[in-house]
């Protein structure tokens, strides 16, 4: 028995891949952009996106490419974007503060006596 795959069966289990049902052809297609209501944001359909969701689940959080652009970077993602105003929907970039955890944006969270946040996004570009 080999394992060595022909051109032929190659072509087949390449037409045998399930259909992308997230891209421009599924007809609900809006735009690379919907609105999940359960996690209250915005999500990108990025496929290119190091760290997108796998198959149809392409897609990155609004907040996290905003975050991105502005690092010019890619966050990792054990990196976590807080919303200032608790207003997940907000994805403005002076209402996003990335924490480098889950563990430092947890206790942020469980605070009593929270100080207000001020983005972390902007500060490389204030002149002091
Ligand atoms: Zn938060």
């Amino acid at each position: 028995m080999t394992y060595i795959r022909t051109a032929r069966q190659r072509e087949q289990s390449a037409l045998n891949l399930p259909k992308d049902v997230s891209g421009k052809k599924n007809p609900r297609w809006k735009g690379g952009k919907y609105f999940n209501k359960r996690f209250n944001c915005w999500f990108i359909w990025k496929p290119d996106h190091p760290f997108a969701g796998d198959g149809k689940g392409k897609y990155v959080r609004q907040s996290r490419l905003i975050a991105e652009k502005y690092f010019k970077r890619y966050l990792l993602p054990q990196e976590e974007v807080h919303h200032i105003n608790e207003d997940r929907s907000d994805d403005r970039p002076e209402n996003l503060y990335v924490f480098p955890s889950k563990k430092e944006h947890t206790i942020y969270h469980n605070l009593k006596n929270k100080d207000k946040l001020v983005s972390n996004l902007l500060k490389p570009f204030q002149k002091k």
